[in-house]
């Protein structure tokens, strides 16, 4: 017992205050060690859970950047609204022959997850594997996302993933502004239904897709953009920390800042 007794004091010590606090209603040779040292005996404190790994040393949530609202008329093109279900968008999607990159396509890659994820996030398009499958970030790159989700403690089934244009781009160029101006009515039409929480941009061309502005990644980082009222954290695409893993510590800052907006 008196062992217990040095672990807690010196537990009591540890986590701050002079005065030694023992919890009330002690009974027993509890109650006679509490006499012996004439200790104070208040209620019980409200204990707060010990920091999790991705807390601790994660940054601030930072200040607010652009704010992007929801347009007043719909600009989702005709029938999309009509469109209540993310298979509904899917089925679209896969009939779609808006731009030149549906010529060259084997799958249409409309993203995937959880249809009420808290969660969502935006890359830029379909690679080889993805056309392959019709999945997004299933690559290397996706693995990577998987590990970057899970070091937040988010698992992937939980959230949703989607892509600014929806077929591979040839050699996996970015998607140029008319494919991806006509493919973003998709990934609209699949935030209205999501209703995430929070988004997050993975690389440039998401960034700039969703924000509709041409900006280093660099400047667009370090705040929490408003896409529809929806906090956007913009950070970098996995396929981009592959080739600079010097990248990896400020994505992770990046993820902790969503989480933390997700916890809010
Ligand atoms: N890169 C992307 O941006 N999206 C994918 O789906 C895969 C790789």
């Amino acid at each position: 017992m008196a062992d217990k007794w040095q672990i807690y004091l010196r537990q009591q010590a540890e986590i701050g205050g002079s005065e030694v606090y023992l919890a009330a209603g002690q009974r027993g040779s509890g109650a006679a060690r509490q006499e012996e040292i004439g200790a104070v005996v208040p209620a019980p404190l409200p204990s707060s859970p010990a920091p999790v790994a991705w807390q601790r040393g994660a940054p601030p949530i930072p200040g607010p950047g652009l704010r992007i609202e929801r347009p007043i008329a719909d600009l989702l093109g005709p029938g999309l609204d009509l469109l209540e279900t993310l298979d509904a968008v899917a089925a679209k999607i896969a009939a779609c022959t808006l731009c030149g990159l549906s010529k060259g396509r084997q799958h249409t890659v409309p993203g995937e997850g959880d249809p009420n994820a808290r969660l969502m996030l935006v890359g830029e398009g379909p690679g080889a594997t993805e056309d392959e499958t019709g999945r997004p970030f299933v690559g290397a790159a996706g693995d990577l996302l998987t590990q970057i989700l899970g070091s937040i403690g988010i698992p992937r089934e939980s959230v949703f993933i989607a892509n600014i244009v929806k077929c591979r781009p040839p050699q996996n160029r970015k998607p140029l502004p008319d494919e991806s101006a006509a493919c973003l009515r998709y990934l609209h039409r699949q935030v209205q239904l999501v209703r995430p929480k929070v988004l997050i941009a993975l690389g440039a061309t998401a960034a700039e897709g969703l924000l509709g502005v041409r900006r280093s990644l660099g400047s667009l980082r370090g705040e929490v953009h408003s896409f529809w009222g929806i906090p956007l954290v913009v950070t970098y695409h996995p396929a981009a920390l592959l080739r600079n893993p010097n990248w990896k510590k400020p994505t992770w800052d990046d993820v902790r800042i969503a989480r933390q907006l997700l916890d809010r």
